[in-house]
């Protein structure tokens, strides 16, 4: 019988104990270690962040809604993996051993990259966190006591753009709704080539799309930029051209702003040999599995994946939601698979679908495969999304209290937008 430890408990972590449980045989045990005692559904941090949802709608408690499955659950962070010895090291320096490992501890955020970047210490404000979006929360209602130029957007070597374009669409609404909106002067600064780049290349035509809601919003942009330095209230911006020149100093005044920062992995993996690469992000086949350590998978932000297309400066490539889910679905599949003697054969699609929220409105967008050119490579804007996404907070919380693995919600509206989580057995 085998002990499967999965190492994070985040969107990708809680399904994959989830349906790992599923997949596994009874006497096999289940274990999830996380640093912290809730889940958060990270995707409404940006809601939290203008105080339209309050952290404790979009938290649960992990160790009991796991043990409803039989799923057993340690809170306490990992200081490091010992792959050798098939061991995560705990910080009070216990350690747990496993047959199989299932990585899924999301990103280190590298705020130290850019001086002055960031909540710990920083000028700007961050959502990729629950506590981060509570901190930007407390300083936008001061915000919107004394209003004044926003800077918003992600800095060099940054994946994840879909929820900077979020962010700025969600708080142009809110500004809107309380009748500021014309005090408040808006840039959003990326170092993608173009609006609606993504990190993917553009989806369908969502640099058509997104620089008319731009200009819609009064939001101006500056692409290709690297963030140099920020200080409080200012920020430095050079700004490049197609081929990575320096063609602009900008020195933006700011009252609030919130820019993500690049991602790399936890220091409990970083710089182990042949299970990261150098950015400490988990290198997998595709079986999400480690080549060297082969009792090791990983899932979510942690993996390696290569940019989908050079850049005059680095963006990286999303890995979101449905993706990470695909992703747990194949593991999961191949775990088991391993454990009955055979060979893994189930493939992710890392197809990338997303929704982003803009307030009122908001925006779909669909890359299948994630690198081009795609059989499909779809974009589209509208109420629907709004809707869309606050049914998928509702459906994806449901389904972690409840520890369903395959939810109704992804049967019938995914396959109905022709998206299935597997691809087809690999070789066939
Ligand atoms: P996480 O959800 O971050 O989970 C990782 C877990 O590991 C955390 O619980 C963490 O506490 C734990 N952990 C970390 N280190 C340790 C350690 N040493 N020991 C134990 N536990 C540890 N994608 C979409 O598809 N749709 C969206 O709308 C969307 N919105 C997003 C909005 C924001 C602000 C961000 C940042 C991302 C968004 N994404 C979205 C992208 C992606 O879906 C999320 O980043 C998602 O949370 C990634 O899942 P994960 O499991 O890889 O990491």
């Amino acid at each position: 019988m085998a002990n499967i430890v999965i190492l994070g408990a985040g969107i990708g972590g809680m399904p994959m104990a989830y349906e790992m449980k599923e997949l596994a045989r009874s006497g096999d045990t289940v274990t999830v270690i996380s640093d912290a005692p809730k889940f958060h559904f990270v995707p409404s941090n940006p809601w939290v962040a203008v105080d339209w949802r309050k952290r404790a709608e979009i938290e649960i408690d992990i160790a009991p809604a796991l043990a409803k499955k039989g799923i057993e659950s340690i809170i306490q962070a990992a200081k490091r993996v010992h792959p050798e010895d098939n061991q995560v090291e705990l910080m009070d320096g216990t350690r747990v051993d496993y047959d199989y490992l299932v990585i899924a501890t999301g990103p280190k955020l590298a705020f130290d990259e850019v001086e002055g970047l960031g909540p710990h210490g920083g000028h700007t404000q961050s959502i990729c966190h629950v506590s981060h979006a509570e901190t930007s929360k407390n300083a936008w209602e001061q915000f919107v006591q004394d209003p004044g130029p926003i800077v918003v957007g992600a800095v060099q070597g940054a994946s994840c753009f879909g929820p900077a374009y979020e962010f700025a669409m969600i708080m142009d609404t809110d500004l809107r709704k309380r009748k500021i909106r014309d005090k408040v002067p808006m840039t959003y600064v990326t170092p993608e080539p173009y609006i609606g780049h993504l990190g993917l290349g553009g989806v369908g035509d969502s640099k058509g799309m997104l620089e008319a809601a731009m200009r819609q919003r009064h939001i101006k942009w500056i692409c290709n930029a690297k963030t140099t330095k920020i200080e409080d209230g200012q920020m430095f911006v050079t700004e490049h051209n197609d081929q990575g020149q320096p063609i602009k100093e900008h020195v933006l005044p700011f009252k609030h702003s919130m820019m993500l920062p690049a991602f790399k992995g936890i220091d409990a993996v970083f710089g182990i040999e042949g299970l990261t690469n150098p950015r400490g992000f988990i290198t997998v086949d595709e079986h999400q599995r480690n080549a060297k350590f082969k009792n090791i998978f990983s899932i979510g932000v942690c993996i390696a994946i290569p940019p989908v297309e050079a850049t005059p400066i680095p963006c990286g490539t999303p890995k979101t939601g449905f993706m990470i889910e695909s992703m747990v679905t194949a593991t999961a599949h191949n775990i088991r698979e391993i454990m009955d003697g055979k060979e893994p054969s189930h493939n992710a699609t890392w197809n990338t679908i997303c929704l982003a929220d803009f307030g009122d409105t908001g925006a779909c967008f669909v890359a299948l495969p994630q690198i081009p050119p795609r059989n499909v490579s779809w974009f589209a804007e509208g109420k629907w999304v709004h809707l869309a996404k606050v049914a998928f907070e509702k459906y994806f919380m449901n389904k972690m209290r409840k520890g369903t693995s395959e939810p109704i919600y992804e049967k019938i509206i995914m396959n109905f937008i022709g998206i299935t989580k597997l691809k087809e057995k690999s070789g066939k």
